[in-house]
């Protein structure tokens, strides 16, 4: 896991005392350094391209905000997008349509059809979508999403590779389809899977390699179909404990690519990173606003809840805490940060060393980038909070806080209903 330095006990991010990024902007606030989200980058791609053309399609649904999309296409990142609103979204950040890649789940029609007004490239999910995409175009070059019978994850809810998955081309039906799709006239380039999110065993990427490169050369041998690219998809996992095995990127680099060229003509390897980029670029600061002796536990009673980061009530998540003013000191008792949510499944950490707590004090939450700010919401009535990017000693706000007029905005009282 990567920790931060401190200055007079003052834990330093990007540059800046993390105490004066708080008072500046507010709290709870999500803070992004910039030249952490670039090294992310840099590492991930250059453990491919060091030894075959690679493709990084960053999976944006980690995080959309636009400076941080803008950053990634500075970057020469591709796009992998889950939605029509993630490809416009990235259209808007200033990415090329053909550096963006949709790849969808049950998508209707519509969608479809916006999709293809964009111009970006479509990886198809099923034999539906196919035949409903025909109807629209088969002018465009496809690949399809397979279900290889691979599942890797942090949790349950986001293993996506296994058998029987909703995802995907059944593994029994890959060759057909491939052949379907060229009876359609379609332009196929490329196969893709997705086992599942935030692993930290390399395995499942060998394994999901194999019956990729299997298919590669199954679908060469009974349609003729050269595939140009090979996608494995995401999950890479990210350290968020102190104790966690750093991810050994430049070694699997070099396996998948050795197997990849040694068993296929593939040309392109395609990969769709979302939370290995944007995870430990971002910490939540949020400030302790209560601090409860319970009898049986400590309370440190923060402003942020599972409306600001949902990780931890939804998944189970751990994430790593500190007491940003007081960077370098000792803990002395064990604490529960906890939120304003009126459930008692609103946790941010529980049984943590922390030094004795205050009100006042800035709780840093790390590892935020991914997953945090995305799945925030209103609930409880709270408006989302603010986004700021820190660069070298400077901070700049990427997104306002809401405010509650942004609560009701959409909402309409029939008029006789109405005291107003
Ligand atoms: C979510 C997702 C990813 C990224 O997963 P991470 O664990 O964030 O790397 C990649 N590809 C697809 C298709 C996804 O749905």
């Amino acid at each position: 896991m990567r920790d931060y330095e401190s200055k007079d006990g003052t834990m330093i991010f990007g540059g800046m005392s993390t105490v004066d990024i708080a008072n500046k902007f507010g709290t709870p606030v999500y803070v992004t350094n910039e030249q952490i989200l670039r090294e992310n980058y840099r590492r991930i791609y250059n453990a491919f391209a060091a030894h075959m053309p690679t493709e990084v399609h960053y999976a944006c649904k980690a995080n959309t905000n636009l400076a941080i999309l803008s950053i990634l296409e500075q970057e020469g990142s591709h796009i992998d997008a889950v939605s029509i609103g993630e490809v416009l979204t990235c259209l808007k950040a200033g990415f090329p349509a053909d550096r963006i890649m949709y790849t969808g789940c049950n998508v209707s029609n519509e969608e479809l059809q916006a999709v293809v007004d964009t111009g970006c490239r479509i990886n198809v999910d099923s034999e539906s979508e196919l035949e409903r995409l025909a109807k629209i175009t088969t002018d465009i070059p496809i690949s399809f999403r397979i279900t290889p019978g691979v599942a890797s994850g942090h949790s349950g809810k986001v293993m996506t590779g296994g058998k029987g998955a909703k995802f995907g081309i059944p593994y029994n039906r890959v060759i057909k389809t491939y052949e379907r799709a060229q009876e359609l006239g379609f332009d196929v380039k490329g196969i893709h899977a997705h086992t599942g999110s935030g692993g930290l065993t390399v395995d499942p990427f060998i394994e999901v390699i194999e019956v990729l490169c299997e298919l590669v050369n199954d679908i060469k041998d009974r349609t003729g179909i050269e595939l140009e690219f090979l996608d494995f998809g995401g999950g890479f996992g990210v350290p968020y404990k102190p104790q966690d095995p750093e991810a050994e990127l430049e070694d699997l680099g070099s396996i998948i690519t050795d197997m990849v060229m040694n068993e296929t003509d593939i040309k392109t390897i395609a990969l769709e990173p979302g939370r290995y980029l944007v995870c430990d670029s971002t910490i939540l600061l949020t400030k302790c606003v209560d601090v409860k002796n319970a009898g049986t536990k400590n309370y440190i009673g923060v402003d942020a809840g599972f409306n600001t980061l949902i990780r931890p009530a939804f998944y189970d998540s751990y994430h790593y805490v500190s007491i940003a003013n007081k960077h370098n000191k000792a803990g002395v008792a064990k604490y529960d940060v906890v939120g304003p949510i009126c459930e008692s499944g609103d946790y941010i950490a529980r049984d943590r060393a922390l030094p004795e707590a205050e009100e006042g004090d800035i709780v840093a939450v790390y590892c935020a980038g991914a997953y945090g700010f995305a799945m925030s919401s209103t609930y409880n009535s709270r408006p989302r909070c603010a986004e700021v990017l820190v660069n070298n000693g400077e901070a700049e706000l990427i997104r306002e806080k809401e405010d509650f007029e942004d609560l009701w905005r959409h909402q309409i009282v029939p008029k006789r209903l109405s005291k107003q």
